[in-house]
This record gives C-alpha cells, structure tokens and sequence, in this order.
C-alpha cells in the first residue's frame, strides 16, 4: 500500500490547534485524502464542557488541506449518532472508493468532579461521546475498511486514548474510565480484524497543549486557587522531556501507525506523554 492515494476519516478535527487537525495536516502532507468529522456544535448539554469544533473552522482547516494537494472534505458528524456515522462512511465510499483509515480523535469531558459530587448525567455524556463513538465508529466503517485491506491488503484504526486511562487524576473518573474502555475495545479489536490485515492501535497522550488541555489546566487552578502560570509550570515539572506536548507530536505517532513500517504492530497501547507516567502523580488539594 503506498502512502500516497489513501482516504482517512478523522473524527473530532474541527479545530485548527486540535489533535485531529494535526493528525489531518499530517496524513495530508503523504498524499492522503482525508475526511474531517466534528460535532460543530455547542455540545447538546448544559455541563461544563470546553465546547466544539465549529463549521466555519472545520472548512478552513479542509481548504488549508487542499493547498497539499489532496482532498479534504468536512462533514458534521455526531459520533454517538450512529445513521450519522454510518452516513459518513457511506458517502467516503462513494466519493473515494476506499477506506484506508480511521482515527477515532472525538473526545470530551462533560463535568469533572469528585465521583460523590459527580452528575450521572455527566458520567454517561462522556462515557457516550468517548467511548460508544470509539465503538459505533469503528463498528460501522469495518466492512469499508474490510473491502479496502481486501484490496489493498492493509487497513489501519488508530483510537486516541490518553494517558488517564493508565494513570487516573482525581475528579476525572468517567474521563479516565471511558479512556480505559477505549484501550480495552481496541484490544479486543485488534485480535478481531488482524486476519482482515486491520491493524487496530491506541495512542495515549498526555499533556498536549491544545484549547481542550488549556481549558483542564484552567479548571484545575480554580480547584487548586493557584495562578494558570503555577498550574502550567506545575504540569511542564512533571514532564521529563521538560515541555507540554504538541499536537504534532501525537499525529508523527498517528502516522507512522498508519504506515507500512506498523505492520506488525497491532492491539498496542501507545504512550505519547515526554515520560510523564513516569513521574508521581500529585493531589489537587494538597499539592502532594
Ligand atoms: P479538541 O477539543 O480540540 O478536540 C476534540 C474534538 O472532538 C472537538 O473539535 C469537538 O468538537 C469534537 N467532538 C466532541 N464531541 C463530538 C461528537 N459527539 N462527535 C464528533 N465530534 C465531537 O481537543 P484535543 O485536545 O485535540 O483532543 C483530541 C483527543 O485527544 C480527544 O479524544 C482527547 O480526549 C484526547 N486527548 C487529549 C489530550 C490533551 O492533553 N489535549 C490528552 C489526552 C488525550
């Protein structure tokens, strides 16, 4: 399978300095065709959420892909609605022929709290966006991605996880729990499909500086009462590498995922943190 003439479905891209934007830029920069997913919408809950990706973003984000030389087309889509999913998949099929690759990049945090002060509502949401979208998205693109490794012997999902899912923080339980489930399904998966020469892998971000961490980094100097500079500082002090991450970095391991040379890597969970794992954890009231 060569690099050049693949056609990736990205959920959640609808933000310039997102993770699925990068993921998107890089894919695009090999000759990959891409379809950019997003919500575009204030997320359909009164919880506290950092909000969404918006139409107007996501078609820059596609025009600013084209000038690669591939194409890149938006399309509104709610992971957790699965006619909708299924939709997206249908008109890649038409439009394209093939579907090399899916990576599952939705994600959100609806309401972090203690799990004795945390809405029920708020543990369903985010169980429902992160970890059935996970499910309903790859569920429903399999037989094109089927077809597309019959044909071209190899297909790729990359699911993007986090870090909480091995490494919890307080008041993130149905965070962490619904990354947890990620890592699971793509394990099972994996083992599923691997006869179909479908690689299924999840990569575990830690700290990456995109508006979704800067909103977590923000919600935690309120809960702390420290200044965001602390907060950002405190965070940077338990990264080895001595900086948050990037949104490029997560999409270079996204990519090579992608490529010929992860043949043989498949039901892996990949960490992307600058060693951060490696670091004690603290507690938010105490500083411990
Ligand atoms: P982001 O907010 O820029 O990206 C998430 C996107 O998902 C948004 O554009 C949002 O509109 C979209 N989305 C939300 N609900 C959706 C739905 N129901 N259907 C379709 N799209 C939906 O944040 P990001 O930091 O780029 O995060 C991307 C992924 O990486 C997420 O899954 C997140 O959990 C994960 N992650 C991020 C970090 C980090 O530090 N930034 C760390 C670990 C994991």
């Amino acid at each position: 399978m060569s690099e050049q003439g693949r056609v990736a479905v990205i959920t959640g891209a609808g933000r310039k300095n997102g993770i699925g934007a990068a993921i998107a830029r890089h894919l695009a920069g090999q000759g990959t065709h891409v379809v950019l997913g997003d919500l575009c919408a204030e997320p359909p809950s009164h919880l506290v959420n950092p909000g969404a990706g918006q139409w107007q973003e996501l078609q820059e984000i596609a025009r600013e892909l084209e000038g690669l030389g591939v194409r890149a087309v938006p399309v509104r889509v709610d992971v957790t609605d699965a006619a909708a999913v299924e939709a997206v998949v249908t008109m890649t099929m038409e439009q394209f022929g093939r579907l090399d690759i899916l990576v599952n990049n939705a994600g959100v945090v609806f309401g972090p709290a203690p799990v004795a002060q945390m809405q029920e509502e708020a543990w369903r949401k985010t169980l429902e966006v992160n970890a059935t979208g996970t499910f309903l998205c790859s569920k429903l693109a399999l037989p094109a991605l089927m077809q597309t490794a019959g044909k071209y012997s190899r297909a790729r999902i990359v699911n993007i996880s986090s870090l909480a899912a091995i490494r919890p923080k307080p008041y993130m339980a149905a965070y962490a729990a619904s990354k947890a489930a990620v890592v699971a399904l793509t394990q099972s998966l994996a083992q599923e499909v691997a006869q179909y020469g479908i690689t299924v892998n999840a990569v575990l971000p830690g700290d990456i500086d995109t508006g979704f961490k800067r909103w977590g980094l923000q919600l935690e100097s309120m809960v702390r009462g420290q200044a965001l500079e602390e907060v950002v500082a405190a965070a940077v002090g338990q990264i080895p590498v001595g900086r948050l991450g990037l949104p490029e970095d997560v999409a270079g391991l996204v990519a090579y995922l992608c490529s010929q040379a992860a043949d043989f890597v498949t039901g892996q969970a990949i960490n992307v943190t600058g060693g951060r794992e490696l670091v004690q954890a603290t507690m938010p009231e105490s500083g411990r």
